[in-house]
């Protein structure tokens, strides 16, 4: 990334917190063995591996450190339970969960729909909110588990898991939350809330790639989606991602410390970011339900503009923002999100994700604001 680069993609990745690179430091230039392996040296490994739960279980505040299971991140964690719900259900072949998720779950869905599962997606309202009577009518005895994210990757929009939660299992019904966007920005106490699996990845909050947390609560039915070694207790086999794993630790810790004063700032600079949008350019809108949203997201929509062109000129001027999930604008395809909430498709063509995190600034907020002024008088003058 340039020095001067003015980062607002926290919701793809959070650059890595100082604190997580210092921790892994020594992984690098140490010795290092397998925690499987039953010298010192191994010994050690299973050590650190024990400590980095420890502080994965404080954060998530989790009633038991053993209920949570290391794996590669949220993907992972999510194609995990949905087979897993499957697998210890027998007989029920029906999945509910909502049309505005993540890719990670709701490719997996599609591929069980093919396996002749049932798969039940709730409609959201144009606000971005779940339509709570959908819920009630999808909760029928034949369903093995329910799926619903806490909040939304593009509009930040948090779903009320414990409302939900309650109405699931009092229907019997298993139930998985994906938590991946709200860890890091919002507080997760898991242990007082009415869920039994919760899927996180690091490297959404400071920590390393390619390095996850699925929460499965004690006493939950559970069969693993990788089978081959006892490691995690035989819920997750393959030799443990130690670095990855120290990373997440030390992310964890250093959360635990600063998220209050950070869920602070990343509001303030975000709603002033928008305040000053709407003093400076005409005809923006927000997506998602304004005072619903994890306080570091801001989804907007510039009438009249097409935004990946926004987004090329944002990015030429050092500005690195997006439209909709990273894995989709590869893809280059309309939002399934704003899709859902009734968006038309200009609309939706006009929206930018702009996702605040630690190290932002308000002169960075300015500079961006000034920008956007520029390109969007611009764009709708060609
Ligand atoms: N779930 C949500 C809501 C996400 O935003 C993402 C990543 O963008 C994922 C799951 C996937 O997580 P990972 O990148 O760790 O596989």
């Amino acid at each position: 990334m340039k020095r001067s680069a003015v980062y607002l993609d926290y919701n793809a990745t959070a650059p890595l917190l100082s604190e997580v690179s210092l921790a892994m430091e020594p992984f690098w230039h140490e010795p290092s063995a397998n925690p499987s392996s039953i010298h010192e040296a191994g010994a050690h490994a299973a050590q650190t591996v024990r400590q980095a739960r420890r502080e994965a279980a404080a954060f998530l505040d989790a009633q038991e450190e053993s209920e949570i299971v290391f794996t590669s991140g949220g993907t992972e964690g999510n194609n995990t339970v949905l087979r897993s719900a499957l697998w210890t259900h027998g007989g029920r072949r029906r999945v509910v969960t909502t049309a505005v998720e993540h890719s990670s779950l709701l490719k997996p869905a599609q591929a069980l729909q093919e396996e002749g599962v049932e798969v039940t997606y709730l409609p959201v309202t144009a606000e971005g909110e779940l339509e709570k009577e959908k819920l009630n009518e999808a909760l029928r005895k034949d369903a093995a588990l329910v799926s619903v994210m806490m909040a939304n990757n593009e509009t930040g929009v948090r779903f009320p898991i414990e409302e939900i939660g309650k109405r699931v299992q009092e229907a019997g019904i298993l139930f998985h939350v994906d938590a991946v966007q709200a860890a890091g920005k919002v507080p997760v106490s898991l242990r007082s809330l009415p869920v039994d699996f919760a899927s996180f990845s690091a490297h959404k909050f400071g920590g390393p790639m390619g390095i996850g947390v699925l929460y499965v609560r004690k006493g939950t039915p559970f069969r693993p989606l990788l089978f081959g070694g006892s490691q995690e207790k035989g819920r997750r086999a393959g030799t443990e991602n130690v670095a990855g794993i120290i990373g997440l630790g030390a992310a964890c810790r250093k959360l635990r410390e600063i998220l209050p004063q950070m869920m602070d700032r990343m509001q303030r600079l975000r709603d002033s970011f928008e305040e000053k949008v709407f003093n400076a350019i005409a005809g923006v809108q927000i997506n998602g339900c304004r005072d619903k949203r994890i306080p570091n997201t801001s989804n907007l929509a510039f009438e009249g503009v097409d935004s990946e062109t926004l987004l090329i000129l944002l990015d030429q001027e050092g500005i690195y923002a997006s439209a909709g999930s990273a894995c989709i604008s590869g893809a280059s395809e309309p939002s399934h999100v704003l899709k859902a909430m009734g968006f038309s498709e200009p609309r939706i063509n006009s929206s930018v994700r702009f996702s605040f995190g630690t190290a932002n600034t308000s002169e960075e907020v300015d500079r961006v604001v000034e920008a956007l002024k520029r390109f969007v008088g611009q764009l709708r003058r060609a």
